[in-house]
């Protein structure tokens, strides 16, 4: 029998207790059993104090010296986080705790003196059997990687903290027109909240992929507020075509957890702006490795020329850029705000599709990070060699837009 045997452990554990130190301090069932709680499997700390305490002749607790009735508690505790939980939609929990600083010490001094090496701390016990009880009762599942919602209870003033964590929905959007940033873009000198620069608006920009995507989801799951995590990002006056872009939204403190993707995808595509495809649930890991992922992409550069530019000579200019590394300074339309240095890029293929001396339009292939509009009109030298240094003639960038990110996914 499995239990009689994990009992024996207990028991055969308990023996190198000192339990004389004890002196006339007496310890409730669970608070005893806890002392043994890492010897012997498949047994409550209660179970295991009641066997301790009829074999060493232990008196019964009157209170208890180290939890002074805390553990007689559990139940009222997990009502409590019941009570806080009910209005929520979620699957998954965590309970965690704060347990009064002078139990807490009581019990260590207690594993010195009686020299307890199996005991377990009366957080992890608080924790786990507040966490079983609101399992039952809820119908509800523990989960200690990525819970729903996280509550604390704060054991000494009887109160609970909940934490309801983002919800994350992984997909690849396009972006049908110019003009609006990939993130909500604050206005830097209210940042956010509104004055003569932003028109009162608090940001930079009426709308953004972020918003229309995360309008969508919180019209359905409510929330605290957003954030948009893309595969990298396009410049504003760039569109996103193609495929799309991988990206995951972030939704905080949503107030129900289940979305009707197909709902999500119909509202952010009526915008005639945004488009979503490949809807799913993600997790916050995710965000990490989307946002390390370094896919190359595909351009569709629309160049017009300071000269005419004969096919001949564009041909050539572009076989010149093409497998080779071309250095690019940091340009001067993102100094402010990123690092000055020199980043070595590989162009893999330049297609013209359309030329006709004063105009061309290109498909670009290129590594990720590298700098396609500097890469065409050279930034005053900082990105060489560039299309302009190749033509020796002026080169303006009228139109970007992405067609493809070539991703894993
Ligand atoms: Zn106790
Ligand atoms: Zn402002």
């Amino acid at each position: 029998m499995p239990m009689v045997s994990s009992l024996d452990d207990v028991l055969e554990a308990a023996k190198e207790i000192a339990w004389s130190n004890l002196g006339d301090r007496t310890l409730c069932d669970a608070c005893l059993g806890r002392l043994l709680g890492k010897a012997g499997h498949g047994l409550t700390n209660p179970e295991r104090g009641r066997a301790v305490r009829e074999r060493f002749r232990l008196p019964a607790a009157d209170p208890c010296w180290v939890c002074r009735g805390l553990m007689a508690e559990i139940g009222e505790f997990a009502t409590l986080v019941e009570g806080r939980l009910k209005s929520l939609e979620f699957a998954t929990f965590l309970v965690g705790s704060r347990v009064d600083a002078e139990i807490v010490a009581r019990e260590e001094a207690l594993w010195r003196e009686l020299v307890a090496t199996h005991a377990e701390a009366i957080k992890s016990e608080v924790n786990r059997e507040i966490g079983k009880r609101v399992a039952e009762r809820m119908g509800k599942e523990p989960d200690f990687a990525h819970p729903d919602v996280v509550v604390i209870v704060e054991t000494a003033f009887g109160t609970v903290e909940v934490k309801v964590n983002p919800l994350f929905l992984r997909g690849r959007y396009r972006k049908l027109v110019r003009g609006i940033p990939q993130t909500r873009w604050p206005c830097k000198r209210c940042r956010g909240k509104g004055c003569d620069h932003c028109g009162g608006k608090g940001k930079m920009y009426e709308t953004s992929v972020e918003e229309i995507v995360a309008a969508a989801i919180i019209a359905q799951t409510g929330g605290s507020g957003h954030a948009l995590h893309g595969m990298g990002r396009e410049d504003v006056d760039a569109r996103m075509l193609g495929r799309g872009r991988p990206f995951i939204v972030e939704i905080k403190e949503p107030k129900r957890r289940t979305v009707d993707l197909a709902n999500v995808a119909t509202a952010v595509n009526a915008s005639g702006v945004v488009e979503v495809e490949d809807l799913r649930p993600a997790t916050g890991d995710e965000v990490v490795t989307i946002k390390e992922e370094r896919a190359g992409k595909v351009y569709r550069v629309l160049v017009r020329f300071g000269a005419p530019v004969e096919d001949e000579k564009l041909k050539r200019g572009i076989a010149s850029l093409l497998g080779r590394p071309i250095a690019q300074r940091t340009p001067a339309r993102v100094s402010h705000r990123r690092a000055d240095r020199v980043r070595e890029r590989v162009v893999s293929s330049i297609d013209v599709a359309r030329s006709d001396g004063a105009t061309a339009e290109l498909r670009v292939t290129a590594e990720a990070g590298t700098y396609v509009k500097e890469l065409v009109h050279g930034d005053q030298g900082r990105t060489t060699p560039s299309l302009a240094e190749a033509l020796d003639v002026a080169c303006e960038v009228l139109e970007l837009d992405v067609l493809e990110i070539q991703d894993t996914g």
